[in-house]
C-alpha cells in the first residue's frame, strides 16, 4: 500500500516536471534581461528617430578680445551676411526673455523680430544699438553710460542676464530668402558680485514660422581617433552655417564609428549630442558608448552636399 502510494506520488512529480519543461520549449527559455549587458542584446524596443531640421544661419556673434565687466562694458564681434542691426539689451529681466521666446513660439503677437525686442527693451537696464554692414568683422563695444549707476547685477541667482544681444536683419524684417529673421545671444559679464569670466550662455534662432531653436553642440572626435568632449562646448555658429537635428552645430571632421571602426559616423545620439556610432551599430546600443548615458533619441547625421533622405 505504501509502495503504491510512493510509486503514484513519483508520477504526479514527474508529471509536473514534464509539463514545465514542456511549457519552457513552448515559450522558449529567456534567462533575466537584467543579469545580462544591456549592450549585448538586440533592442526590443527601437530608439525614436528625430526629424533633422537644415537652415542656413546669417548671424554669427562671438565676445571680443578686450576684457569684460559690466562697468567697463564687453566687446563684441558680430559677422553677418546681410546688412543688421545688433541690439544690445543690458540687465534683460530673465522673465522678458522666458515669456517674448514663449510669444514667439505660441503667438502670433511677437512674430516679428521687432515686436520681439520691443517686449525685451521695456524690461531691461539700458539699451544699445549698432548697424553692422554685411562685410564689417570689427570688434563693437557696448557698455553702459556710467551716469546710469549701475554696477553690477546683484548676487546669484540673479533675476536679469547681463547683456542679450540680438541680431535681426537692418532693412526687411522678413530677411529676404533666410528662415532666420533674429539671433539672441545672452551673454555673461562679470561684475563684483558673480565674478566669474564672461562667457555666452545660451543662443537662440528665432524662425519667420515662429520656431525657436536653441543652438547646442554636437560632440564628436575631430581626428577620427577617439570621440571627446570640446574642452569648451561653447555655443555658436558659422555665419551660413548648417545646423541639423533641432539646432545642433556640425563643423568638425567625422571621425570612424568608435565600435566598428569600419564605418563613418553618421548618428548623433540624444540628449548627451555625442557623435560617435554608425547606423548599423546604432541598433545595438541602449547606453552611449562614450558617456553611458541612456539613449533617448537620435538624429541621421548627413554631411552638406550627401544626397537628401
Ligand atoms: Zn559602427
Ligand atoms: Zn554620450
Amino acid at each position: 500500500m505504501a509502495a503504491d502510494m510512493e510509486m503514484f506520488y513519483g508520477l504526479c512529480c514527474f508529471g509536473v516536471i514534464v509539463a514545465v519543461v514542456l511549457v519552457l520549449m513552448w515559450f522558449g527559455f529567456d534567462p533575466p534581461r537584467i543579469l545580462g549587458n544591456p549592450d549585448d542584446t538586440e533592442l526590443v524596443v527601437p530608439i525614436p528617430e528625430k526629424q533633422m531640421v537644415r537652415v542656413e544661419n546669417p548671424f554669427f556673434l562671438e565676445l571680443g578680445s578686450r576684457p569684460a565687466s559690466v562697468p567697463g562694458g564687453v566687446s563684441i564681434r558680430p559677422s553677418c551676411l546681410e546688412p543688421s542691426v545688433l541690439t544690445c539689451f543690458w540687465g534683460c529681466e530673465v522673465g522678458a526673455l522666458q515669456e517674448a521666446l514663449l510669444a514667439h513660439q505660441h503667438g502670433a503677437t511677437l512674430r516679428s523680430a521687432r515686436l520681439f525686442q520691443d517686449a525685451l527693451r521695456l524690461r531691461c537696464s539700458y539699451c544699445q544699438t549698432f548697424h553692422v554692414g554685411s562685410e564689417d568683422r570689427e570688434e563693437l563695444h557696448t557698455q553702459i553710460p556710467a551716469d546710469r549707476g549701475v554696477r553690477d547685477f546683484g548676487p546669484p541667482p540673479r533675476g536679469r542676464y547681463p547683456l542679450v544681444a540680438v541680431l535681426t536683419f537692418g532693412d526687411s524684417e522678413d530677411g529676404g530668402s533666410y528662415n532666420i529673421v533674429a539671433s539672441v545671444t545672452v551673454v555673461h559679464v562679470p561684475d563684483d558680485k558673480h565674478n566669474i569670466p564672461a562667457r555666452i550662455l545660451f543662443e537662440y534662432l528665432l524662425t519667420s514660422q515662429g520656431n525657436v531653436h536653441k543652438l547646442m553642440s554636437i560632440f564628436m572626435a575631430a581626428d577620427g581617433s577617439e570621440a571627446s568632449e570640446p574642452p569648451d562646448p561653447q555655443p555658436g555658429s558659422r555665419p551660413g552655417g548648417q545646423m541639423e537635428g533641432g539646432g545642433g552645430r556640425v563643423d568638425e571632421a567625422v571621425g570612424d564609428c568608435v565600435v566598428c571602426r569600419g564605418a563613418p559616423v553618421n548618428r548623433v545620439l540624444l540628449p548627451c549630442r555625442h557623435a560617435c556610432v554608425c547606423d548599423g551599430c546604432m541598433l545595438h546600443f541602449q547606453h552611449c558608448p562614450v558617456c553611458r548615458a541612456f539613449v533617448l533619441e537620435s538624429f541621421a547625421l548627413t554631411r552638406p552636399g550627401a544626397a537628401a533622405r
